[in-house]
């Protein structure tokens, strides 16, 4: 847990439920920071939850919000990925009548809304059930670059270069920043820049969620798989001005010991310009002060 030093009732809290890329994985080398995928509980006081992508880890994520009876959520998807959407047929909120779940994502590149693209994706034979199913009365919202509320809460999406139309979010609530960019396509091997999208959700942040998948080794055989190295991920932290960056999106070859070697030399070379952590499963991040 890091804390920033201000009570929880005044801050974005941000928790972490799945942080893996990909494909869920496990394994005794992968417990620490968790074999799930995609998906982060952002809570704000006085606000009904939001969630960020609704990988496998939203099963659990969903388990507590159930517990916590919540009877309204907002889920924002970057893309829809099945790393990205899986845990949505096991997310307790949409299975549990008299609970509205509202689901944010990007527009599809041949036109399908993205609860159309939702019913193709779950139906015989790869899965049983379908969205209509569901007994959670769901809404679905369609975006490209854009700017809304959700109560006090101002999201801006903003395309990212990633495969197949892909957002990021930015989040500003009571003068605090999020910025979340799951699944992002550096330009090339070693080359360092960022678009004007992802730079607009990132300038300036508290905290920055950041796809995390490659080494830099590892990157060139895979430089046009959608996503970026460890040290890209800082590079844009440090050049969009963020308070911290929290590593995400973990490839599942990286086990418990490779995270902490990455996150160590990272510290290391870059710890003096913005502050480095690794997200794990299970553990939070509060933003205030
Ligand atoms: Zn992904
Ligand atoms: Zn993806």
């Amino acid at each position: 847990m890091h804390h920033y030093g201000v009570r929880i009732g005044e801050a974005f809290t941000i928790s972490f439920f799945g942080v893996r890329g990909s494909t869920p994985c496990d394994g005794r080398d992968l417990q620490r920071y968790g074999g799930n995928t995609s998906s982060v509980l952002v809570d704000a006081p006085g606000h009904d939850p939001i969630v960020l992508d609704l990988g496998t880890g939203s099963r659990r994520l969903g388990q507590r919000l159930v517990g916590e009876g919540v009877e309204r959520v907002t889920c924002l998807l970057s893309h829809l990925h099945w790393d990205h959407v899986q845990g949505l047929p096991f997310f307790p909120m949409a299975l549990r009548p008299g609970t509205r779940v509202d689901i944010h994502g990007p527009s599809q590149d041949d036109g399908r809304t993205i609860g159309e693209a939702f019913r193709d994706m779950w139906k015989e034979p790869a899965f049983p059930v379908t969205i209509d199913d569901l007994p959670a009365e769901l809404t679905f919202v369609d975006h490209a670059d854009d700017q809304f509320a959700i109560g006090d809460v101002r999201i801006t999406t903003r395309t990212v270069p990633h495969i197949g139309h892909t957002l990021g979010y930015r989040l500003d609530w009571n003068g605090r920043s999020l910025a979340y960019v799951s699944d992002h396509q550096q330009p090339g091997v070693d080359v360092y820049e960022v678009s004007d999208g992802v730079r607009e959700l990132c300038t300036g942040v508290d905290l920055l969620i950041h796809d995390a998948q490659y080494t830099r080794d590892e990157f060139g055989p895979k430089a046009a798989w959608g996503h970026c190295t460890v040290d890209y991920a800082v590079w844009v932290a440090i050049e969009c001005e963020v308070g911290t960056v929290a590593l995400y999106h973990h490839d599942p070859t990286h086990d418990d010991d490779l995270l902490d070697e990455i996150v160590t030399r990272l510290r290391a070379e870059h710890g003096d310009a913005v502050e480095i952590v690794m997200a794990a499963e299970g553990t939070s991040l509060v933003l205030g002060g």
